[in-house]
């Protein structure tokens, strides 16, 4: 339970401690969290962006029905849409998944 009274006490004991080196401290430790708390949305935003941006390069939209998915797909897992040949756009494959692509194919 939230006593009023305590605030007040808070906000006095503040008011006493801001102009003491304790006092600087402490505006410069809020202003340090504050800053903190507004850089942390932007950074989690940045990185959400740039992996959003990752995501959507590997994704690929069905030409068919529309729809969105991985782009290591050959078929659309929505409507069954051929997207492209396994054999023919090898070069738009990234090296790794090329070579996982030839190893899988070597085992067959
Ligand atoms: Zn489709």
């Amino acid at each position: 339970m939230n006593k009023p009274s305590s605030w007040v006490w808070m906000v006095f004991v503040l008011l006493i401690i801001v102009p003491t080196p304790a006092g600087k401290f402490i505006i410069d430790l809020a202003g340090g969290i504050l800053l903190t708390i507004t850089l942390i949305p932007l950074i989690i935003g940045g990185i959400g962006w740039f992996t959003w941006k990752r995501i959507q390069s590997k994704m690929q939209t069905c030409e068919a029905c529309g729809s969105t998915f991985l782009n290591n797909q050959f078929i659309c897992p929505i409507c069954g849409t051929t997207i492209r040949d396994t054999t023919d756009n090898r070069e738009n494959i990234p090296a790794s998944a090329a070579t996982i692509d030839i190893k899988s194919e070597n085992l067959d």
